[in-house]
Parts: structure tokens; sequence; C-alpha cells
């Protein structure tokens, strides 16, 4: 099986014999696409007028599932040069990274996806932020220095990070980039590392005993870039302050509106006997029921329905962004709450003395006392 795009990787088009297998599959002589293996994206294009939908290893040969089913002969085939391209990037840029973090930090590569949106390296130890910065640096000083990335056939001593044992191939091939990188690989490459222009190290994830790192190549590293810098841009405006200071400034500010809502409850819960006192009370079958209505927050709706209960020796009914609570002394609790959830729908429960749950929409104290006096 000859493979075009390892030795030519600049033809895009040219006249290929199809030789179909059914089901809108067929196989090409030479192949001109690169399949879907080692990581990265599968080639798309045409073969005459036929789209390439899928490239796939299956059993040893390269299988084009296409959108209609081709005779045998000679077609022309054409590959997505963009899309290619867009994929070379990324995977040239993947090789860089891995022989920079290997050579510098003694990180072994275990695992790669290039994507169409975002693009992994798997390394074999655990690194830091500082650590991924420094890989990024030195992947970019490999692109200004705009090396030829080299492809040598038959080197049986470079090593893999891939297992190569599914592809098909009567020779070994390997890429090499300066003193950055010599690996076996499959795939399909830029021509010089300056055509990748930007890479950008996006995040770190720990995976088991190893880091998962997010990267993004050319044109779209650009893209991610300006989707970032508008962001910060926007929040430099909000809060006034350097893209260095944003940090600091929403950890300080996360911290203060913790500590306001415990001051808030603490203060609410001053406040919760004064409000048992002013709840709406209404009389149904001759026992007392006590209604307040978005005065609290819903962490405390529990207590103040217990208070108003205790206070009036009937029933407390509270509301508040959305939770409800009831506790009563004289009616049943569950019965109420299900009339309430039947009107303003919800979901909850509980027993005849107390009963909690959500109701849905906008409810109100005379709403309330609608449904109850029903
Ligand atoms: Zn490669």
């Amino acid at each position: 099986m000859k493979r075009l795009y390892w030795t030519n990787p600049d033809v895009y088009e040219i006249e290929v014999k199809v030789t179909s297998i059914g089901d809108c599959r067929v196989t090409i002589e030479p192949v001109v696409f690169h399949p879907d293996e080692g990581g990265q994206q599968p080639d798309r294009g045409t073969i005459g007028e036929a789209e390439v939908l899928g490239v796939q290893i299956i059993d040893g040969r390269v299988v084009h599932t296409l959108d209609r089913p081709l005779d045998d002969g000679e077609y022309v085939a054409q590959v997505d040069r963009e899309h290619r391209l867009q994929s070379a990037r990324q995977h040239t840029a993947q090789h860089i990274i891995s022989g920079v973090a290997e050579k510098r930090f003694g990180l072994k590569t275990v695992g790669v996806h290039i994507g169409a949106d975002t693009c992994t390296v798997d390394f074999d130890k655990k690194i830091d932020w500082q650590t991924a910065q420094a890989i990024e640096r030195d992947s970019m000083g490999a692109v200004t220095e705009n090396i030829a990335v080299e492809t040598v056939f038959g080197d049986s001593d470079a090593r893999s990070r891939f297992d190569l044992k599914g592809i098909e191939s009567e020779m070994i091939r390997v890429v090499k980039i300066g003193e950055y990188d010599a690996s076996a690989c499959c795939g399909t490459h830029v021509r010089r590392t300056g055509d990748i222009g930007i890479i950008r190290i996006l995040d770190i994830e720990s995976k088991k005993e190893g880091t998962r790192v997010a990267f993004v190549a050319g044109e779209k590293a650009l893209e991610f870039s300006q989707v970032e810098t508008y962001a910060l841009r926007e929040l430099r405006k909000l809060v006034k302050c350097s893209t260095a200071e944003l940090p600091m400034l929403f950890q300080k500010a996360t911290g203060s509106a913790k500590s306001l809502s415990k001051e808030l409850e603490r203060l609410q819960g001053l406040m919760l006997p004064g409000l048992a006192e002013s709840a709406e009370i209404i009389d149904i079958a001759g026992s007392k029921v006590g209604i307040q209505v978005d005065a609290v927050s819903g962490k405390l709706a529990g207590k103040l329905a217990a208070l108003i209960a205790n206070k009036i020796d009937g029933t407390g009914i509270v509301v508040s962004e959305g939770t409800i609570v009831i506790n009563s002394k004289t009616l049943n609790a569950n019965d109420l709450l299900a009339r309430l959830k039947e009107a303003f729908g919800g979901k909850g429960g509980g027993s005849p003395q107390t009963a909690s749950g959500k109701l849905d929409g906008t409810v109100t104290m005379k709403g309330i006392i609608g449904v109850i006096r029903a």
C-alpha cells in the first residue's frame, strides 16, 4: 500500500484507481487520504463526484466511506487542503510539545488526541502550571526557528510514541524536527515549524499518575487567544484593575460574598421573632394559619415556620426563594403542601406536622391565601 501523503504531502489532487468493496466503500491506489489513526483526524475531500465521509483502517486496508457508491475505475481524488493543514499544524505542534517535554523535563508522552476543537497530550508524570508554561515557551522557540520537518524512512531505531502495530506498512517512517524530536509516526505534518504559527497550552488536568495537557495551534490558537483577551478586557473594565490583579480580586470578592451571606443569615436569625410576630394571620375552620412570603432567605424558612406555628399555636407557612416550609400543630401540613403544589406546580412532601418543598413560578401572599381558603 503506497501512502502518497508520506512521501508527497503537498499533493492534494491526483488521479487514483478506485476499487469498490460495497456499501459506498472503496479502496484507492495510491492512498492520498490520511486515515483515522495515530490520534489524528482523518482527511476530508472528494473522489470523483463522491464526498469522502470517513477514512478508516480496516483489516490492514485504508477504507474510504463515501456519500454514494462508485464503480471501479480511475477518478480524480481531491484532499481538503485547509482541513489537512489545520490538522497537520496541531499534530506537528504535538511532536514539538512532546519532544520539549521529554528532553527538558523527562516527561514521556503516553497518549495523544488531535480533535476538531481541542487537542491533548498525556504525560506520564504530574506537572505544575509553571512547567506547562516553560514547555509552551520552548515549543514556540521551535516555531520561530522555522526548522524543516523531515521524514526519514527505515530508521528502525527511532521509537514511536504510539502503538504502530495496527498500522500496515512495509517501512518505518520517522519524523524529525531538528534537535526537538525524532519519532516514528504515521501522521501528516507541516513542511517547516514556522507553518504552525502559534502554539498555546490552554490547560493542565491531573490524570491518574500523569497530566493531560490541552493545547491548540495555528489560527485556532489565535481564535482562542482573542476570545480570552476579549473576556479579560471586559472583566478589567468591570472591576477596574489589571489582568494580573484579576485572580486576587475575584478571590477577595468570593470571600467577602461568603462572609456577607453568613452575616445576612445571622441578622435574619435575629429578626425571626419579629417576623413571626408580623406574619399575616388568617383563620381556616377555626384554626390559625400564619404566612410569611419572601421575608427571609430560603435557609431560614423552616425555623420561621416553626416559630409562627408555636406563637399562634396553629400553622406556619413560609415561602422564600421558591422554597416552602409548612409547620402545623392543628392542620395536616402535608395536605396543605399538596394543594399548593397542585395550584402552583412544584415538588416536595413531609408529615402532617411538617412538610417542605419547592413551588414553581411567582408565589404571592394573595395566591397562597386564595388556595388554602378554597
Ligand atoms: Zn507525526
